[in-house]
């Protein structure tokens, strides 16, 4: 899709590339951003599929797009992933995506059909004393000097928020308002988490403003992203004859730098456990797509918190051998060596006693059995020392849930301070 001047050019399909039939393509990882770049290489670029191979450190796909069913642990979520109208790029792909579920459409159709039927909003957005209203009652409570705060962060050149953290920019009247509550908690930000991402943030989702308080902004899948977006991608671009290569951790890409341009010349990765070498040639094409929002993580289970691994991970080892090569390459010690302030815990919950759900469903005042939407978003404890939140999104969230079971998504933005009920360590 190229959207460059009004929809004139967005529906058109692509010519066939020039000498496509001669490329190949690495791609980095089997993330979301990978299995999209694979997809519109056979879409668009009209790659054939056994030219594409994806270099994928795990033996699954989805990256941070997770929805495991584990044999000992159960279900296991690592986000809840809230979408909307202005995911062009995802939206454009999905449309050219058959749905695993019904024959002879797209997953777009399918997801647009359910959220049309069955919006997204919230009846109860933050709680206080385990389960009362907090009545943020779709207010943001800004005084004109916060408003002016935020209108001044928008208004800010990049360049003068380098090195500036969210407590810098904003002052107390802000940070005690809803705005703050609903902000913080929705996109996980700190108060000494970057300005400028902050800012990026505003930029992006500015049409979402209005809907911030109830998330009728958002829009959900069916299941859990890995049923509902992952399998799909998957599922077409094996059926195009695109090479997964799971257990195979790339290490460095090695560049051939000269004063105009830097060539990827040879690709470094460890496949299960063996170093290997890929010699690329001038047709070659290499994407590196190795995320990091999940890297490192780690799972505890019913008697054990997860314990913090500060091992370097594959996707940060993978960018630092890349970055010693040029500065231009970015500075990755700069994302990921603050890990006490960056790192966040959270958990899934399924419910086995019957005796929850009632109380579910008198906190987010919907039937949580419905087949339809439950919590519709985060609800907020503001009261928890964690500041924990947790959705229930549509019911079941894994096809293979029993029907008696709800599967809870919950996350705590400080874990650096003890818990209530049970302390920290
Ligand atoms: C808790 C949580 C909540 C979220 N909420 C939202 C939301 O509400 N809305 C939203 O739009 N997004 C949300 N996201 C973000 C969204 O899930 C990610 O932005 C997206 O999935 C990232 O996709 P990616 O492919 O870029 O990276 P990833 O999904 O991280 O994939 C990278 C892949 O690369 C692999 N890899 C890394 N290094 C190497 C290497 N050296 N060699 C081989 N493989 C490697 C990894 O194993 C992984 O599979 C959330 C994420 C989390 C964790």
């Amino acid at each position: 899709m190229y959207y460059s001047n009004g929809n004139y050019e967005a529906f058109a399909r692509p010519q066939k590339p020039e000498g496509v039939d001669r490329k190949s393509a690495y791609i980095v990882g089997a993330g979301l951003a990978s299995l999209s770049a694979a997809c519109f290489l056979v879409r668009d670029g009209q790659m054939k599929g056994e030219h594409i191979h994806i270099l994928e450190e795990m033996d699954i796909a989805g990256g941070a797009c997770d929805g495991i069913n584990d044999p000992q642990k159960g279900f296991i979520i690592r986000g809840g992933r809230e979408m909307e109208n202005h995911f062009e790029c995802l939206w454009d792909l999905f449309r050219s995506i058959p749905s695993i579920e019904t024959e002879g459409v797209s997953v777009l159709d399918e997801y647009y059909w359910l959220n049309k039927k069955d919006p997204n909003y919230s009846l109860m957005r933050a709680t206080v004393n385990r389960g009362e209203d907090a009545h943020t009652d779709g207010k943001f409570t800004l005084t004109d000097k916060a408003s002016m705060e935020i209108v001044k962060l928008f208004m800010t050149r990049d360049e003068d928020l380098y090195d500036k953290k969210i407590e810098d920019v904003f002052t107390e009247e802000f940070f005690e308002s809803n705005f703050w509550l609903y902000w913080r908690t929705m996109f996980a930000f700190e108060e000494w988490h970057s300005a400028l991402e902050m800012k990026l943030y505003i930029q992006r989702f500015i049409h979402h403003i209005g809907g911030l308080p109830d998330f009728s902004a958002l829009k959900f899948t069916k299941y859990n992203q890995y049923e509902s977006l992952i399998l799909p991608m998957i599922k077409y671009l094996e059926s195009n004859g695109v090479d997964f290569q799971y257990n195979t951790t790339v290490t460095n890409v090695i560049f051939e730098i000269t004063e105009d341009k830097k060539v990827a010349k040879q690709i470094i990765c460890t496949k299960d456990g063996k170093e290997e070498t890929i010699d690329l040639v001038e047709d070659d094409l290499v994407f590196v797509t190795n995320g990091s929002c999940t890297e490192n993580s780690t799972l505890g289970d019913d008697n054990h918190a997860p314990a913090l691994n500060t091992s370097e991970g594959g996707c940060w080892r993978l960018w630092r051998n890349i970055a010693a090569q040029d500065p231009s390459f970015g500075r990755p010690d700069k994302f990921c060596t603050n890990i006490n302030k960056t790192n966040w815990e959270s958990a899934t919950v399924t419910t086995l006693d019957n005796r929850i759900p009632p109380y579910i469903e008198k906190v987010c005042k919907r039937n949580p059995f419905s087949g339809k939407v439950v919590t519709g978003g985060i609800i907020t404890a503001k009261d928890s020392s964690w500041l924990m939140s947790y959705t229930l999104n549509r019911q079941p969230h894994f096809k293979e849930q029993p029907d008696n079971q709800l599967v809870v998504w919950v996350y705590g933005l400080f874990t650096d301070v003890d818990g209530d009920f049970i302390k920290n360590q």
